[in-house]
């Protein structure tokens, strides 16, 4: 397959991280992308495009004992016939492998992934609708398809399911019964390969 690459590596301040992005780091993380990342997308892909940056950019943050100076922020973007995936993370590079740190997985967001997401999103906005217009919420989870749970007080309003796939909580006006501020959070999905 032939693909046109165009990774950018740095700038790096730290003399660490300019010792160790060096042909071996980048020909591993060319290694992990074909092993990790394309087996995810059933087509070719023409371009990859991105940036490779320490997550601290700095020698002090570099010492023998840092937990922290083989972390880089890896954002791709992966352009084939049916559009651009994506691909964001925070990686340890421990050479000649990486390792996903907390927050961040090997699941790339292919489009139909991107299309996925965005209906779960949608049925998860009606859910709360029905629910503040009190219609009876027949749909499950749109990613787990287990019961959907939720609370729904004069104060609060809160939805989610028994494997917290997402997390919708919002307050709400006891005077109007408006919904005011709160959160909406959806679940990384991981990816074992
Ligand atoms: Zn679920």
């Amino acid at each position: 397959m032939n693909k046109k690459t165009a990774i950018k590596f740095g700038p790096f301040s730290a003399p660490y991280h300019q010792k160790l992005v060096n042909d071996r780091f980048k020909q591993n993380l060319s290694r992990f992308i074909d092993d990790v990342l394309l087996p995810q997308l059933d087509e070719d892909v023409n371009s990859i495009q991105g940036s490779v940056t320490a997550e601290f950019n700095q020698q002090r943050y570099c010492g023998p004992n840092s937990a922290v100076k083989d972390v880089f922020k890896i954002d791709l973007a992966l352009t084939s016939q049916s559009g651009v995936s994506h691909y964001k993370a925070r990686l340890k590079y421990d050479d000649p492998t990486f390792s996903t740190r907390r927050g961040s997985t090997f699941y790339l967001w292919t489009p139909a992934r991107q299309k996925t997401r965005e209906k779960q999103i949608e049925t998860i906005q009606e859910i709360a609708q029905n629910i503040i217009e009190k219609i009876e919420v027949k749909e499950n989870c749109p990613v787990c398809n287990t019961a959907i749970q939720f609370t729904n007080t004069e104060y609060l309003l809160a939805i989610g399911c028994s494997n917290q796939c997402f997390s919708y909580h919002y307050h709400k006006d006891p005077e109007t019964e408006n919904v005011l501020h709160g959160h909406f959070f959806i679940t990384e999905p991981d990816w074992a390969g």
